[in-house]
């Protein structure tokens, strides 16, 4: 058996091991040897930290212009409003560069930075039909043997306001997305039971898991949370249904959200957050506390949506634990959780983590420990596919 042993590995723990690698998984994690004579092709990682792989729990592969031309943000006239986005996004679109190109240059960052597993929303509307999830589903293809892909066919311009979009939707499953997504029920598509009727009904039909974008505010946002728990339950879907940004579990009361908290937990519905700037986003510690399993992605990076975005899980745990005011070592290591186990959790991905039997997915860099990670993030990491190295401070080899 081919095998490659990775020594004075550090853990999370502050251990340091001797990591066995055979067939791309952790065979063996003993105590650093410190041998005279290392194994032929050994990697020294000389007590560089090794977690696993992080996991980007939320991008845009098709819209994205990173790498591309620099498009300016443009405001919206009246306040945020999803529609006049979605228009300036159409607009930019147009003369973007060649959508597989972006959709490489956005997955190689995130690779370079130590993702090696995401969830990206594909836009499906009457306006793009099925040539995004066509495209996408190309670059996934491609990629395979570096990054898994789960993609989310995502009704950007809503499903009853946009005639013709279930079809496309379901046939987006067909070809190959693995979930199904939603937009704003209520201020979007003014309709909650006839959207989430689509949305479950294709889930059901394909047993495909849901994960839904949710911007919604307020009471209002927090009725929608109760719709979709209340049909995960009915429909025995647990762990398979994520709720995109729920700003609404940002801005209700305490008491209103220890009741939600409560219920969400109990249908095992979860959570992403991308710690917005200029928006109230779901409390992490109090929702952790309840059982609600919360989890992190980028969502835009360069896009009509918003400049911002590097494809750094690891600067993205930083920003979620500055933004809620995580100080202590373990709410860094909450912060550090979005990114990593929770992340992995809220994606079903097997043979997560530092482990025997685990896919030898992982980063090693220059931290003490996690928590010191997640305030430094640090740049110099290597980043390993299967024990393989796919990628060096932030470039994908080869
Ligand atoms: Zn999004």
């Amino acid at each position: 058996m081919n095998q490659t042993h990775f020594l004075n590995a550090k853990l999370a723990d502050g251990t340091i091991v001797d990591l066995i690698v055979a067939s791309g998984r952790f065979n063996a994690i003993a105590p650093a040897a410190n041998a005279a004579t290392p194994p032929a092709g050994a990697v020294d990682l000389a007590g560089r930290l090794v977690l696993p792989a992080f996991v980007e729990g939320h991008i845009h592969l098709d819209t994205s212009f990173y790498g591309d031309a620099w498009r300016p943000h443009i405001p919206c006239t009246d306040g945020f409003d999803v529609r006049e986005r979605v228009a300036f996004q159409m607009r930019n679109l147009e003369r973007a560069a060649p959508m597989a190109e972006r959709a490489k240059n956005q997955l190689e960052l995130c690779v370079g930075n130590g993702s090696l597993a995401m969830r990206s929303h594909v836009m499906v509307d009457a306006a793009v039909g099925m040539k995004h999830v066509e495209t996408i589903l190309g670059v996934r293809e491609k990629y395979r043997d570096l990054i898994d892909i789960q993609l989310v066919a995502f009704p950007q311009s809503g499903i009853l306001s946009s005639p013709g979009t279930a079809e496309l939707l379901d046939e987006a499953l067909k070809l190959g997305c693995d979930l199904i997504g939603g937009l704003d029920p209520a201020s979007f598509d003014r309709d909650v039971k006839g959207h989430l009727d689509v949305v479950f009904g294709l889930a059901e039909k394909h047993g495909a898991g849901v994960d839904i974008h949710l911007h919604d505010g307020g009471t209002l946002g927090l009725f929608e949370i109760e719709e979709l728990v209340a049909r995960t339950t009915a429909l025995s879907m647990q762990g398979k249904v994520a709720v995109s940004h729920a700003y609404a579990l940002g801005d209700i009361s305490a008491d209103a959200l220890a009741k939600a908290g409560e219920r969400i937990a109990a249908a095992g519905v979860s959570f992403m957050t991308n710690a917005p700037g200029n928006h109230p986003f779901p409390p992490v510690a109090a929702l952790r506390r309840a059982g609600v399993t919360v989890f992190a992605g980028s969502d835009n990076i360069r896009d009509s949506w918003w400049p911002y975005g590097d494809g750094d899980m690891l600067n993205r745990a930083n920003m979620i634990g500055y933004r809620s005011g995580f100080y202590e070592d373990w709410e860094l290591e909450a912060a550090y959780d979005l990114v990593s186990r929770a992340g992995a959790k809220a994606l079903g991905l097997e043979g997560y983590g530092i482990a025997v039997g685990a896919k030898a997915d992982f980063v090693a860099l220059k931290a003490e420990h996690v928590p010191e990670a997640v305030v430094a993030v640090p740049k110099e990491r290597t980043v390993y596919r299967a024990g393989r190295e796919v990628a060096r401070d932030g470039k994908v080899s080869g």
